[in-house]
C-alpha cells in the first residue's frame, strides 16, 4: 500500500467547498496518512490569502491603528468554515490566547503562523486525524538556519506515535522557544520534512495546476505538461523562476530521495508532474525552459586578467562588502562578467564600479542594465551533440541577440542573458525550437 505524505496549499483549503474536495482525495487513498496544510488562500480573484490578513494585523499594531476588524475577519473565515464542514472544534480560546499574544507584542512570525496552525486544527478534526504541531519538532538554530538532522528525529519520533495526523505548515521554533517561519510558500518545506522523518513512498503536493508546464503559460499559451522531471533540472528551473514548489523543499525529499508528485486539487484525476532522482526523458532533449528579468552585467576587461593571482577573489569580495549575491560568473582569458540581481545592486553601483577601478585597474569596466536570463534545462541535452547549435541559430534566424553564454559542466543547462525586452520573444523561440 506504501505510505504517503499529502501536503495542500491555500487554494486547496479556501473554504468548505474546497475542503471537501481534499477530504475526498485523502480519504481515497488509505496511505495518505499524514497531512500537511498551508492556512486557508484565496477563494476568488481579488480575495485576500489569511496569512496576508495575518501579517496586516500586525502592521496595524506596529502603526499604532486598531487591529480588531481584521483579526475579527480571520477569525470569522476559520468559524465559517467549521460551521460549513459540521466540525465541532472549540476555537474560541484559540482565538482569544491569540489576541492576547497580538497585544502583548507577539513576534510577526508568529502571528502569521497562527494561519496554518489554526487551519491543522479544524482540518484535523474535520478528517478524525490527530493534530500534531509542528512548533518544537520543526527546529532552527539561533540564526534561525533549519536544523535539518534534528529536525528529522524530532518529528520521526513523535510522528511514530500517530498512526494519521495533520500538521500545520510553515513554521519551528528556535531554541529559545520563539516560532519561526519559513519563507513564503514554506509549507512545502513541512512537507518534505514530514515525508523524510516517516519514510514516505511519495511526498505530494497538492495545489491548483496539474504540475510543471515546460514554459510559463503566460508567455507560451499552450505549454506542455512536464510529467516527469529530475531534483537537478527542477532546482535549476526554480532557481530560474518557475515556482510551483518552493525550491527549499526539493533538498528533504531528495536527501531521502522520496519521489514528489505535485497534483491539482481540482483535477484529482490528472497524475501531475513526478519529480525523482534520475528520469529517462527518451528522445526529449529539453524538459523546461524558464527565465527572470532584471539583471544587470558588471563587464570587465584587463590584459593579463588570467595571469594576476586573487583578481577573481579581490573582486568577489568587493560585491560581497557590498552585500550583493553573483548570480553568473562567465569569463574569458583577459575578461571576466559579473551577473547580479538588479534590486540586490540599485543605488550600490556606481560605488561599486569605482571600487573595482581602484582596486583592480582594469582596462575597461562596462555596465549593461536590463538583462534577463533564460535557462534551458535537459538532461536530454547532455547526451547530444548540437543542442547548443539549435539554440543559437533559432534565436539568430529569430532577431534576437544573445548577450551572454552560461553552460555549467553537467550539460544539462544552458543560462543565455537577452535585453528584457527580448525576454518573452526567445523563450517562444526556444520552446518552438525543442518541443513544436
Ligand atoms: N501560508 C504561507 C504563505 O502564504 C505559507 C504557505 O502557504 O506555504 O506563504
Amino acid at each position: 500500500m506504501g505510505l504517503k505524505v499529502a501536503k495542500f496549499g491555500g487554494s486547496s483549503l479556501a473554504d468548505g467547498i474546497q475542503l471537501t474536495k481534499t477530504k475526498n482525495i485523502i480519504t481515497a487513498d488509505p496511505a495518505r496518512k499524514y497531512i500537511v496544510v498551508s492556512a486557508p488562500g484565496k477563494r476568488y480573484d481579488g480575495d485576500v490569502k489569511v496569512t496576508d490578513l495575518l501579517y496586516l494585523c500586525k502592521a496595524h499594531i506596529e502603526n499604532n491603528l486598531p487591529y480588531e476588524q481584521v483579526f475579527q475577519v480571520i477569525c470569522d473565515r476559520y468559524m465559517a468554515m467549521a460551521i460549513n464542514l459540521g466540525v465541532t472544534v472549540d476555537l474560541f480560546p484559540e482565538f482569544e490566547k491569540i489576541r492576547q499574544n497580538l497585544q502583548n507584542g507577539a513576534s510577526s512570525d508568529y502571528i502569521a503562523s497562527r494561519g496554518e496552525y489554526l487551519n491543522a486544527r479544524v482540518i484535523a478534526a474535520f478528517l478524525g486525524y490527530d493534530f500534531v504541531d509542528t512548533e518544537g519538532l520543526i527546529r532552527f538554530d539561533a540564526k534561525g538556519r533549519l536544523l535539518t538532522e534534528e529536525t528529522n528525529e524530532a518529528l520521526a519520533e513523535e510522528l511514530k506515535k500517530h498512526e494519521s495526523a495533520v500538521l500545520p505548515g510553515f513554521y519551528g521554533t528556535t531554541p529559545d522557544g520563539k516560532i519561526k517561519t519559513f519563507s513564503r510558500g514554506g509549507s512545502d518545506i513541512t512537507g518534505a520534512l514530514v515525508a523524510r522523518a516517516v519514510n514516505a513512498d511519495v511526498y505530494e503536493n497538492w495545489t491548483d495546476v496539474s504540475g510543471f508546464l515546460m514554459a510559463d503559460p503566460r508567455i507560451v499559451s499552450n505549454a506542455k505538461p512536464i510529467s516527469r522531471i529530475s531534483y537537478k533540472e527542477l532546482r535549476e528551473l526554480s532557481y530560474m523562476g518557475a515556482s510551483v514548489l518552493h525550491e527549499d523543499a526539493i533538498y528533504p525529499a531528495r536527501l531521502a530521495n522520496i519521489p514528489i508528485n505535485i497534483r491539482n486539487t481540482n483535477l484529482p484525476e490528472d497524475t501531475g508532474t513526478m519529480i525523482t532522482d534520475g528520469v529517462d526523458h527518451g528522445d526529449q532533449v529539453i524538459t523546461g525552459i524558464a527565465g527572470t528579468k532584471d539583471f544587470d552585467v558588471i563587464a570587465i576587461y584587463k590584459n593579463m586578467m588570467a595571469s594576476e593571482k586573487g583578481f577573481i577573489r579581490k573582486l568577489l569580495t568587493i560585491l560581497e562588502d557590498y552585500d550583493v549575491g553573483v548570480e553568473h560568473i562567465p569569463s574569458g582569458i583577459d575578461n571576466i562578467s559579473l551577473v547580479v540581481s538588479k534590486k540586490d545592486i540599485e543605488g550600490k553601483i556606481d560605488d561599486i564600479v569605482d571600487e573595482i577601478r581602484r582596486k583592480l585597474a582594469p582596462d575597461t569596466i562596462e555596465v549593461f542594465e536590463e538583462m534577463a536570463l533564460i535557462a534551458t534545462v535537459g538532461h536530454g541535452m547532455s547526451a547530444r551533440q548540437g543542442t547548443s547549435a539549435k539554440l543559437f541559430t533559432s534565436l539568430a534566424e529569430a532577431g534576437v541577440n544573445i548577450r551572454m553564454i552560461d553552460q555549467g559542466a553537467s550539460e544539462i543547462n544552458i543560462i543565455i542573458g537577452v535585453i528584457n525586452s527580448d525576454f518573452e520573444k526567445a523563450i517562444r523561440v526556444i520552446y518552438n525550437a525543442f518541443v513544436e
